[in-house]
């Protein structure tokens, strides 16, 4: 521990900042801890956001990621409402400009932790007009939750995750939804265009309006939002619009720092950004990750999942304190998405040329038991990736066999035993 840093700040208070805290402290970092955040709350859960916070299932109390003590216990200086507003690499500080106002102060660091995310993107033009959100924060899911009553009409822009989760959920509050989606599928950046299709088939099943393959002109309302124009003319009717076109890293406060920004702070493979002590973790990060080798080798790729933020969170602790035992982050890409009464699970990297296979079960609707299926994504003859709707047992086996790099026979093996 004789590398091991006497100050450790954390930029951004929320998944990856808070589980970086909790590490370094696991590790053995007695010194002193400071955790910034720009939100005014304590960190917080953000799949629920759009999904059981939307749906009233679960209040803002139940979203807390720790129990509110949980930082005194820990001994960790909680700066909330506080932006980072510039990083002095030489210097070893921090810029910020506090809640309570006044001039930009410093906070040193000898290490320092970048967990700052990313933002949704807005739709350009829609500066001002009421009813239209984008969705990131607990604020944010609460104004959209205040308008899903029930009869609502609800225009989603965009068939991403957001997009998708919103329109489950809007659905699930009794409103009319409908997503629109320029792409010829919904979710077609995770899943690719097949399996894009099966979930759009959620939406069908449910009601949803789902226009696909055509852009938004513009939105439409004086004031308050009236209607979505699509680029073929025609017009949505909406009380409400939820945009989900994507995010965009944190990065401007590292604006000129030295750092290598590039859709994201660039970082080797043990997460460091350059300057020894200097991570990034989370959706700001984009590094190597050493499972995604036999097909990028070393490039650093930015992911947004929650399970990569928890698992750079944790391995940035134990590194600020060990950083001559730091080890190349090598973990297999994992996330989830509830939707209707589907949970789709995606593990492995999938990609646009991969051939996609359905391995378990079927893409039909079986009265009895519903749809139920794992696809299987095939890349240079071995398997890359796998998607699985409803079929959590067989999706646990398969995650696990993704580990080993399995060839593609290898696959159709572990699928035989399944069934
Ligand atoms: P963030 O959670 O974005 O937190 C960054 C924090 O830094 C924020 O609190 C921000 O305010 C703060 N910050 C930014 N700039 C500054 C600054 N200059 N100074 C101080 N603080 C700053 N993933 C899944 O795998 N499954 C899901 O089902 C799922 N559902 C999701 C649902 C929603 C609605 C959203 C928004 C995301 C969902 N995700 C899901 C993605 C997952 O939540 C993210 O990958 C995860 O939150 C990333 O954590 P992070 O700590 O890196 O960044
Ligand atoms: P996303 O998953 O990247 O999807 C954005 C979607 O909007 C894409 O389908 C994109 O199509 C489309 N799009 C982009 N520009 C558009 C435009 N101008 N008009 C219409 N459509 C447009 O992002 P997201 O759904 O906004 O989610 C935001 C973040 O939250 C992501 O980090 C996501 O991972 C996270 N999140 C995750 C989950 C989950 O994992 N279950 C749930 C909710 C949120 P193209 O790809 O063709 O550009």
């Amino acid at each position: 521990m004789s590398n091991s840093p006497k100050r450790i700040v954390i930029v951004g208070a929320s998944l990856a900042g808070a589980r970086a805290a909790h590490s370094a402290r696991a590790a053995g970092h007695d010194g002193p801890l400071t955790l910034i955040g720009a939100e005014p709350h304590l960190p917080y859960d953000r799949p629920p956001l759009s999904k059981e916070f939307l749906t009233g299932d679960q209040d803002a109390d139940s979203l807390a990621l720790d129990p509110d003590d949980a930082y005194d216990d820990l001994d960790v200086e909680v700066m909330l409402s506080t932006h980072a507003v510039g990083l002095d690499v030489e210097a070893r500080t921090v810029a910020i400009a506090p809640a309570a106002g006044g001039g930009a102060e410093t906070v040193p660091f000898d290490g320092l932790v970048i967990a700052t995310g990313a933002a949704a993107r807005p739709l350009p033009g829609t500066e001002g007009i009421r009813g239209v959100h984008t969705l990131r924060t607990l604020d944010d899911s609460a104004a959209i939750r205040e308008g899903l009553r029930a009869g609502a009409r609800v225009a989603v822009v965009g068939g991403g995750f957001i997009g998708s989760e919103v329109a489950a959920s809007a659905k699930a509050r009794g409103c009319e939804a409908t997503v629109i989606e320029a792409a010829p599928a919904p979710l077609m950046r995770g899943l690719g265009a097949e399996m894009g299709m099966q979930a759009g088939a959620l939406h069908h099943q449910n009601g949803v309006d789902l226009r696909l393959g055509v852009g938004v002109d513009g939105v439409l309302g004086a004031g308050q939002v009236e209607a979505v124009g699509l680029a073929d003319g025609s017009r949505i009717e909406a009380d409400l619009v939820v945009v989900g076109i994507g995010v965009a890293p944190n990065t401007a406060w590292l604006e000129g720092s030295g750092l290598q920004i590039d859709n994201g702070v660039v970082c080797d493979a043990t997460l460091c950004c350059g300057p020894p002590g200097i991570y990034a973790v989370g959706d700001v990060a984009r590094a190597p990750n050493g499972w995604l080798a036999p097909w990028y080798g070393s490039s650093p790729i930015r992911v947004e999942h929650w399970t990569a933020a928890v698992e750079h969170g944790m391995a940035v602790g134990r590194s600020l304190v060990a950083p001559d035992e730091a080890v190349p982050y090598l973990s297999v890409p994992f996330v989830w998405s509830d939707q209707y009464d589907a949970r789709i699970q995606i593990a492995g990297h999938p990609d646009a040329g991969d051939h996609v296979e359905l391995l378990v079960g079927s893409v039909e609707d079986d009265p009895e038991s519903g749809r139920a299926f794992l696809a299987g994504y095939r890349r240079d003859g071995r398997l890359s990736a796998v998607m699985a709707l409803n079929a959590i047992r067989p999706f646990v086996r398969f995650r696990r066999l993704l580990a080993g790099h399995p060839t593609w026979e290898e696959a159709l093996e572990l699928a035989a035993t399944l069934g």
